[in-house]
């Protein structure tokens, strides 16, 4: 196993242990996490939004929030998802919604999600705005491409998925789905999935990342790249090019906090930006898969650590 996988792996294990959570649920925002989240309340996610929109950077809100228990918290999710977008409109930001179907309670009854993420479609619809679906890990892909499936047909400008090049599967949901004309943000994927499902190695993941743009991009879908990796990037500067894609068709999307250097360079360069800017008190998870993809973060917190 690559040094980095094993890293990721640990990680990721560890942070399934409750006294790790509950601890770092009590310092972590103080310790460091707070370069990763945008604070927990939506004021502060607004003027976090409007400094990158000074930049001329556009940016996706992330109420945070995953696997959620019980119906009363899924709707309690859903409705905060509802005043973001009213925010969204009353504070004139240049600004999305992305949102993870098991906060909206996937795992605990599929319909009852749907009807809970169709309100926020809905909603973004009447306020002419966007929604994106995030990816999860394996097991929920099915039921998530069901739901983006249903809301597709029904508001075809006002949603979009997120998809993963580490799967084996992508490139076939694509295909399957072709005949929507989606609006896809890639990924190489967050999760922790076995080699049954995934590709194992980082150049297999990369390779099938500029696949599926290029694909996509050729059939002359909207495609967002998000990825802070040089070479994805330079390969999509390369592919627009050479195949005359126009800048409305695709942007580039990074993580809030990384890679600001190279988020402001492509902002200037005229390319079009956005940052997923994340925010709520359950910011945990999200924070575990940000030190997953670099051990070098975790040094960072330990400094953080050892200063106070
Ligand atoms: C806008 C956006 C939305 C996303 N949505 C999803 C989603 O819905 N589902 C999902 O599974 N995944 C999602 N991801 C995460 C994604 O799957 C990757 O795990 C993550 O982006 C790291 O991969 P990379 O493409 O940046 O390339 P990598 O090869 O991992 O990294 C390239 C370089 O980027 C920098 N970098 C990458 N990650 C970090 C980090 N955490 N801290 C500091 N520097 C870093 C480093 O310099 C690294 O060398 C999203 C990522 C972005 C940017």
């Amino acid at each position: 196993m690559e040094l980095n996988n094993l890293a990721r792996s640990v990680v990721l294990g560890v942070s399934n242990n409750t006294v790790v959570h509950s601890f770092a649920t009590k310092y972590g925002l103080s310790l460091g996490a707070g370069r990763f989240v945008a604070g927990e309340t939506l004021e502060t996610a607004i003027e976090a939004v409007k400094t990158l929109n000074s930049k001329g950077i556009s940016a996706t809100l992330d109420h945070l929030g995953e696997s959620v228990p019980s119906k009363k918290l899924a709707a309690g999710a859903s409705q905060e998802c509802l005043y973001l977008i009213d925010a969204i409109e009353r504070t004139g930001v240049d600004c999305n919604a992305s949102l993870k179907l098991t906060q909206m309670g996937l795992d605990i009854d599929q319909e009852f999600c749907k009807e809970n993420v169709e309100q926020i479609v809905q909603r973004a619809s009447e306020k002419n705005n966007f929604v994106r679906i995030d990816i999860e890990d394996s097991p929920r892909i099915d039921a998530t491409i069901e739901i983006f499936k249903y809301l597709k047909e029904k508001y075809p400008d006002n949603v979009g998925l997120a998809l993963q090049s580490y799967l084996y599967r992508t490139l076939e949901d694509m295909k399957r789905l072709a005949y929507l004309k989606p609006n896809y943000r890639f990924v190489k994927g967050a999760y922790k999935e076995p080699k049954e499902v995934a590709y194992p190695q980082k150049q297999d993941v990369d390779e099938n990342l500029k696949r599926i743009i290029g694909i996509h991009l050729k059939e002359g879908n909207y495609t967002a790249v998000a990825s802070h990796d040089e070479n994805i990037i330079n390969f999509t500067k390369d592919f627009v090019k050479k195949n005359n894609i126009p800048k409305t068709q695709y942007e580039f999307q990074m993580l809030y906090g990384i890679c600001q250097g190279l988020q402001e360079q492509l902002a200037q360069e005229g390319y079009k930006v956005r940052i997923y800017v994340p925010y709520g008190k359950d910011w945990y998870p999200y924070f575990s898969r940000r030190l997953a993809e670099r051990p070098a973060n975790i040094m960072f917190i330990m400094k953080n650590m050892f200063k106070h």
